[in-house]
């Protein structure tokens, strides 16, 4: 997606090795014409599957998840929780994540109401790093018994494991800028 890999060049900043800010346009402010362009990207990339609900994650998924949906004939967003706590609840759906940019493991929580094993499900996520947040989703459909339809990223970094971890559980990756290196202060696109 130009718009998308222009904006990156034009305004990502390499703070620590390897780790992507962008906060003038996706972390923090938010760009909207481009987040209405990604969501009607991420829409017809996924337009063949039977998508009946979008998941994704606080707090940067959720205006992501958002305007795709808008382009899904509206279906729901549900975005999950991150707690800090050992919530165990049976009405909730809870996985383990592991932040290797944090440096922290959070549970992942969402309310059994929201989930069903009739849901066709698009996971969408602003990064992809070494897939934990994904698979802690994934994780949670398989609990619910709903179909992970794919997963849908703003920004691969193809040069970690992500894309291989979520693959091997047999789900789809699409993602609208895959950056393969980063050099110094410059990033590599694929
Ligand atoms: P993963 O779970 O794939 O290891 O990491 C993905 C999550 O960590 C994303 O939800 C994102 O919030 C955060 N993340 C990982 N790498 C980066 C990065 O380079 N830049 C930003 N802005 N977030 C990142």
């Amino acid at each position: 997606m130009e718009l998308l890999k222009n904006k990156i060049i034009a305004e990502a900043d390499i703070i620590e090795p390897n780790i992507v800010k962008v906060d003038g346009f996706l972390n923090h402010q938010i760009d909207t014409i481009l987040y209405q362009e990604i969501g009607k990207e991420f829409a017809r990339r996924f337009k063949d599957k039977k998508i009946t609900k979008i998941v994704t994650i606080e707090a940067s998924g959720i205006a992501l998840a958002l305007t795709t949906a808008m382009h899904l004939n509206n279906i729901p967003v549900v975005f999950a929780k991150k707690g800090m706590s050992a919530t165990v609840n049976e009405n909730l759906y809870v996985a383990k994540v592991h932040s290797f940019t944090k440096n922290i493991t959070y549970n992942a929580i969402i309310s059994k109401k929201y989930l069903s094993k009739e849901d066709h499900i698009l996971l969408i996520d602003d990064f992809l790093a070494n897939g934990q947040a994904m698979l802690g989703l994934i994780d949670i459909c398989n609990q619910a018994n709903a179909t992970v339809e794919g997963v849908g990223i703003v920004v691969e970094k193809g040069f970690q494991d992500g894309r291989k971890v979520i693959e091997e559980t047999g789900v789809e990756v699409k993602s609208l800028a895959i950056i393969k290196a980063v050099e110094g202060k410059n990033i590599i696109f694929k």
